[in-house]
This record gives structure tokens, sequence and C-alpha cells, in this order.
């Protein structure tokens, strides 16, 4: 993997967007006709740093497009958060866990209890072995996780251009994580370990590309223990079902990592490459 940390001040010398209650929203591009529907969307939720010093990335919702409102940030920062302390529980020595992430497990776990409706620790495996017992968080469908991330890659895209790009329909962003695994219950052993097999590959192939450090907060940057996220473009967008760009969002020191591919227009495109350098 090639991070080009000397891009990095370049970036900082250009300035983002944020929110303005005159703008359409990020997602979809509706007017704000309506004030009382449009609200700040911040990116990703406040939640995620409420025991830090930093800024946040905002960008004008509509009411659809709320992910606080529609999706329930809460549900789904606990879930990752309840990761990370199954980590700490399970593997303390683990150097995922550090000061910041112990921070915010700490921060959040007293709140469990409110997302209980949606997320729950559940087995990975119907038949553990019996040093090993993992319980993950289980996250119900209902709660949109896939949409969750489309949003928040829809808000930072947003944060660069200051308006809505209409050239892509970002219901159609490819969504997935190494590390989530879609079932409707615990897994057998063999299935589990060909899941993970699975993934592995999958996530070897996605490491090989170039990414590039995405942006952040300013000036009080989102500690990148907490969030940070890369970026690469692909020159041959036939290879990858037409999607030119794909963000790697991690979360909790790696704890949580999701992957997204999208398509942003020519124009937008550039725009981003000078803000990151290539
Ligand atoms: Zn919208």
């Amino acid at each position: 993997m090639v991070l080009r940390y000397s891009q990095k001040h370049k970036a900082q010398k250009n300035r983002l967007y944020q929110y303005s209650g005159k703008k359409p929203c990020y997602y979809c591009g509706r007017p704000t006709q309506d004030k009382m529907r449009h609200s700040r969307e911040h990116a990703p939720p406040k939640m995620m740093f409420e025991c830090f010093e930093c800024n946040s990335i905002t960008v004008p919702a509509c009411e659809d497009h709320n992910t606080k409102k529609n999706i329930g940030d809460r549900a789904i920062v606990t879930a990752m958060i309840m990761g990370a302390r199954q980590v700490l529980i399970n593997y303390p020595q683990s150097t995922r866990i550090t000061d910041n992430v112990l921070r915010a497990i700490k921060a959040v776990e007293p709140h469990f209890s409110q997302a209980m409706n949606e997320v729950q620790l559940q087995k990975l495996l119907v038949d553990p072995p019996p040093t090993k017992d993992f319980n993950l968080p289980y996250i119900k469908p209902q709660t949109k996780i896939h949409a969750w991330l489309r949003q928040l890659t829809a808000a930072m895209i947003w944060s660069i251009i200051g308006k809505h790009d209409s050239y892509f329909n970002w219901d159609k962003t490819w969504v997935w994580s190494p590390g989530y695994v879609s079932t409707s219950g615990p897994l057998t052993r063999e299935e589990a370990t060909q899941r993970f097999i699975q993934n592995k590959n999958i996530e070897s192939k996605l490491n090989v590309l170039n990414w590039h450090l995405g942006w952040t907060a300013k000036p009080r940057e989102y500690p990148k223990d907490i969030y940070a996220f890369e970026l690469c473009f692909f020159d041959y967008p036939e290879e990858w079902n037409g999607m030119n760009i794909m963000f790697k969002h991690r979360f909790y020191n790696d704890i949580s990592v999701w992957y997204t591919c999208f398509m942003v227009s020519p124009k937008t495109k550039e725009c981003i490459i000078e803000f990151v350098g290539r």
C-alpha cells in the first residue's frame, strides 16, 4: 500500500466546503425550499467524536438524508464500539486499542442499552471451540449500515466540490467490509472460515491499489485513530463496473473498515485529484 504523506500538506492549503442553509442536499440535490426540513449533517456523526476536541465536516441535508434522523447514528457507532470492546476484552494487548480508542469505548459503553433495539452481541459460531467463544455485534437488518456508508462517502465528496454531483446516483455505491458478515444467525465453523478466507482474498486485492490519504476536519482534525479515510482513483472504470473512485473508511484504528466504490463526474474527479494530489 502506498501512502503519499507528502501530499497531505498540499491538501491542507485547500479549504473544504461546509454546511450552508442555502445549498441543496449533499446526497440527492433536492433544493432547500423548506428550511425546516433541511439540516446540518455531520460527517461522520458528532457522536463519534464526543470525547475529542476536533472540528467537524458538515454538509446540508434534506430530511431523508440526515443519518441522525433516518438511520440512527447511535446504532452504527454503538455497533462499532461494541466491536472495539470485544477486541479489548479478547486481546487486551492489541495495538488496535490506542488511548483514543479506549476513551471512545469508555464514553459510549454506558449507553449501550440505548441502542439495544438495533444492536446486540450475538454468537458468531454455532459450534465454537471450547476456548474461543466469540460474541460479535449483530446489527438488525433494518439498521441501514450500507446506506450510512453511502451517505458518509457522498458527504465527503460534497465537502470538496461544495455542491451535489448529479452525475451519479449515490444509492448505487458499492459498499463492503471485510469484517461484516450478512447472516441470519450463527455460522458453523466451516462457513465462518470460508467467509473469512473469501474476505481476506478480496481485501488483499484492494490493499495493493494505489491509496492516497483522504481529508479531514479543519483546523482541528479528527483523531486519526478514530476516523480517517483513504481513496484511490481508477483510470479504467470499465474494470470496476464503471466506478472511478474507491474509499477506504477506517474507524477506531481499523477495528472497523468499510470500502465504498462509486462514480463521480470527470470534473469532480479532477477537483479531488487536485485536492489530494496524485
Ligand atoms: Zn437528500
